[in-house]
């Protein structure tokens, strides 16, 4: 990213919110909860930003244009895949959000299996009833679990499991305000 690439677009002066979602992919919803770990400087971020999108909310129509999105959890399903390519289309700036987003992390265990001995072992022998594949409303697998960035470009990477409160604090104030943020000094893999 640029120095120049914040989401502030306006002038000096104007006071259109930034339009901000938050998306949950494969992940544990850990980086969302870290994100909550605001506590009271939420209430300071929400008089800057207008929430379009987020499962805190249950806002669940994606809009056609997003500011900013912080996009837990890698790409495992058709589901994570239609929707990464749909943010990637609708959003100024993608933040891979969290471990899981950023290598596919705990998600991408299952790399190791074949999808049907991961339907095997999940769907007939650990059923107690009905032990069938689901064919209604489980999206189905991907073959591999795989990073955010191995299918769409990526603007912003914020390591972490999860992320701290602070350094999303420190990166959301600082992309508000139009200024990019060394992440890298911050946080680092699995903390
Ligand atoms: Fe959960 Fe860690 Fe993945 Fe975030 S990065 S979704 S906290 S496992």
């Amino acid at each position: 990213m640029s120095e120049e690439s914040g989401v502030r677009s306006q002038e000096p002066g104007e006071a259109r919110k930034i339009k901000v979602a938050t998306v949950w992919l494969d992940g544990c919803s850990g980086c969302h909860m870290s994100f909550l770990d605001l506590d009271e400087r939420l209430v300071e971020i929400a008089q800057h930003v207008e929430m379009v999108y987020t499962p805190l909310i249950d806002l669940k129509t994606y809009p056609d244009e997003v500011d900013l999105a912080l996009v837990e959890g890698a790409v495992s399903s058709e589901e994570d895949l239609e929707k990464i390519h749909r943010i990637r289309r609708q959003t100024k700036i993608l933040v891979s959000f969290g471990d899981c987003a950023v290598t596919a992390n705990v998600p991408s265990m299952r790399n190791a299996f074949s999808v049907k001995d991961v339907y095997q072992r999940g769907y007939f022998e650990t059923a107690t009833l009905n032990p069938s594949v689901p064919d209604q409303i489980v999206p189905k697998l991907l073959p591999t679990v795989r990073p955010i960035h191995a299918y769409v470009p990526v603007d912003v990477f914020l390591q972490g499991c999860p992320p701290p409160a602070d350094v999303i604090y420190g990166l959301l104030t600082d992309l508000l305000a139009g200024r990019t943020t060394d992440l890298t000094t911050q946080t680092r893999f699995g903390r």
